[in-house]
């Protein structure tokens, strides 16, 4: 699995994530991380418990991969914070291309704020439908987000 650090400069979804539940396998005298059905520490046959956490973009979209979400410890773990997997159609740009080496200047007018994120929302309309039929609170920013992508 790589990982690397990024700078997305331009429009994103920001989604409030529902809580979710799912079954965990664990051991049940609390001895965490381990695989297999019986716990290697204590002998003891894994249970099955429900934990519920904030969803993530793939619980939401389970097949759509149109969406990326970003990763970071500055985003707040109840927030999805998500950009586009799709290249910009000629013409619809949805974000800054930023290339690492050399120098170079990316203005930013107040113009293209609203350009990009009409962009965003056009090309991710299917996307954005869905979460408003699962009534998800969500908006579309644009910005300068720090984050990990995987
Ligand atoms: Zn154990």
């Amino acid at each position: 699995m790589g990982m690397d650090h990024n700078v997305y400069v331009g429009a994103y979804l920001e989604i409030e994530a529902p809580i979710t539940e799912y079954g965990s396998s664990r051991c049940p005298n609390g001895h965490a991380y381990q695989v297999g059905d019986f716990c290697p520490r204590c002998g003891a046959q894994k249970e099955t418990v429900m934990v519920s956490r904030p969803a993530r973009l793939w619980d939401i979209f389970a097949d759509n991969e149109n969406l990326t979400e970003l990763n970071g410890e500055g985003i707040k773990e109840s927030h999805i914070l998500a950009v586009g997997n799709l290249s910009d159609k000629p013409g619809k740009p949805t974000h800054l291309r930023i290339v690492a080496q050399g120098a170079g200047q990316w203005p930013i007018t107040p113009d293209m704020v609203e350009e990009y994120c009409d962009n965003f929302q056009e090309q991710y309309a299917e996307e954005i439908e869905c979460l408003k039929d699962a009534m998800l609170k969500h908006q579309i920013n644009f910005g300068v987000v720090f984050c990990y992508w995987y």
